[in-house]
């Protein structure tokens, strides 16, 4: 028989609503929302009296078990789904890395379902990567879109960047076939002089890493992908991690002048903390080596006014790596430091207490933020993404009195620093709720690994 629990009495973020109520679970899926439900006898009870309940956290940029050539990021599957689910995202869309050069769309496809059956404790889902463009990449974006890989990363540097020209063609294949690409957008070329021109110079600490990679660089590419976008009929188009006012402003423009399908995600560290973190003594600046870098204080107050509107989700763009054994492979040279840090279980705990407790943004667009507008724009709504009948029950409690300090002792991704060390929040995910499973129980993880399952994801939903 299949086992029902009736969650009594919490603030349940509806679609439009925020009102006490109830949520009955029969199975894996939510079977009412309503006040004073019955429950059949047998329910599990679970008192939610003064906590909150969202739909689940979706975190639709991750980086697990990267493969970076030279090391391979140090969460896989597992620990970095432990740590999400704590952190209250009960959803991941994991954005692989490149596969061998001339490899077929679904070898990394493949890859991933290798490397995450058996081991994730949360859903999960992958978005293509392409890593070259001729008509049989073209061809397979509409094939696999039927095995539920609805969206494309396309880079515009890295190793396997792609030319205006290819990046024109898919745009147009998306366009076509209703299937997302999202974009790392920096220009290449000022980079690459830029990283280049610094170590010549002997410009090697990791405070040179935000100046090779300027604020301009990357806005300049937000602004050429969504012109190409708009020349491909609108395609559907996603900004990866928005780290600054400047090309908010573009999309803004773009949007106005009639490009509504332009979409924007930025990461909690855009939002908190800024370049000063690369000025710290010894190697830590290391530690927030990522791509794009921190920004100025000013482009942290332009995000903050964007998520009231013109951005759509926050991501974390997860992808750890240990300070003492990874980060400081670029103590004497900055270019040689594996870019990325850990953030995954931050994310929630961080944007509740620092957006709605610091009521920067209501608690609908955190929900909006964090959950709703990664499920529609990914394809997985209204699966996910919502607390409404017919829905999986994944649901986060979150206790508004909880107070916590942030520190690597206590968080559970696997890696040696948090990049919020000492940071206080006010609020906490206390239950995690994954399709009808309690995995995390009073801020205690338990659940087998390998419960997580592939979702097979739809096409994506318009927000505007
Ligand atoms: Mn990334």
């Amino acid at each position: 028989m299949e086992t029902t629990m009736l969650i009594k009495g919490g603030l349940v973020v509806g679609e439009n609503t925020e009102t006490p109520g109830d949520v009955y679970i029969r199975g894996e899926r939510i079977v009412a929302v309503g006040k004073d439900l019955p429950a059949d006898k047998g329910a599990k009870i679970i008192e939610a009296q003064g906590k909150i309940l969202i739909p689940g956290g979706i975190d639709v940029h991750t980086h697990l078990d990267l493969d970076v050539g030279f090391t391979r990021a140090s969460d896989d599957f597992y620990t970095g789904t432990v740590a999400a689910a704590l952190g209250g995202t009960t959803a991941i869309v994991d954005h692989p890395g490149f596969g061998p050069a001339g490899c077929a769309l679904d070898h990394q496809i493949k890859t991933y379902h290798r490397l995450a059956a058996g081991k994730a404790v949360i859903d999960y889902g992958f978005h293509g990567v392409i890593q070259q463009v001729d008509p049989g990449i073209l061809e397979q974006m509409a094939v696999l879109a039927e095995e539920g890989i609805t969206s494309y990363k396309v880079y515009l540097t890295y190793d396997y960047k792609l030319s205006d020209g290819d990046v024109y063609q898919v745009l147009e294949q998306a366009q076509k076939q209703g299937l997302m690409i999202a974009v790392h957008p920096e220009n290449d070329g000022v980079i690459g002089y830029l990283r280049s021109r610094f170590v010549k110079e002997g410009k090697t600490a990791a405070r040179y890493h935000p100046l090779s990679r300027p604020a301009a660089a990357e806005a300049e590419a937000i602004n050429r992908m969504l012109l190409l976008a708009n020349m491909a009929g609108d395609a559907p188009l996603y900004i990866v991690h928005l780290s600054n006012k400047q090309g908010l402003t573009f999309i803004q423009d773009a949007r106005k002048r009639g490009q509504p399908h332009l979409y924007a995600e930025t990461c909690p560290q855009y939002l908190l903390l800024d370049d000063r973190m690369y000025e710290q003594p010894g190697y830590e600046g290391l530690k927030y080596l990522m791509c794009p870098p921190l920004r100025k204080p000013e482009d942290r107050a332009g995000l903050w006014e964007g998520l009231a509107a013109d951005i759509d989700t926050v991501a974390t763009d997860h992808c750890p790596f240990f300070f003492e054994t990874q980060k400081i492979r670029g103590k004497d040279d900055f270019t040689q430091c594996p870019s990325g840090a850990p953030g995954i279980e931050e994310r929630i705990p961080l944007l509740f207490s620092e957006g709605v407790m610091q009521q920067r943004i209501s608690l609908r667009r955190f929900v909006d933020l964090c959950s709703t507008n990664p499920a529609k724009l990914f394809g997985m709504y209204p699966q996910k993404g919502v607390i409404r009948e017919g829905s999986d029950a994944d649901i986060v409690i979150i206790d508004p009195e909880v107070k916590k300090v942030l520190t690597q002792r206590t968080l559970h991704a696997r890696v040696d620093y948090s990049a919020y060390e000492g940071w206080e929040v006010q609020g906490y995910p206390t239950w995690v709720i994954s399709r009808g499973e309690v995995i995390v129980r009073e801020g205690i993880f338990a659940a087998n690994p390998g419960r997580g399952r592939f979702i097979p994801r739809k096409r994506m939903q318009a927000l505007r």
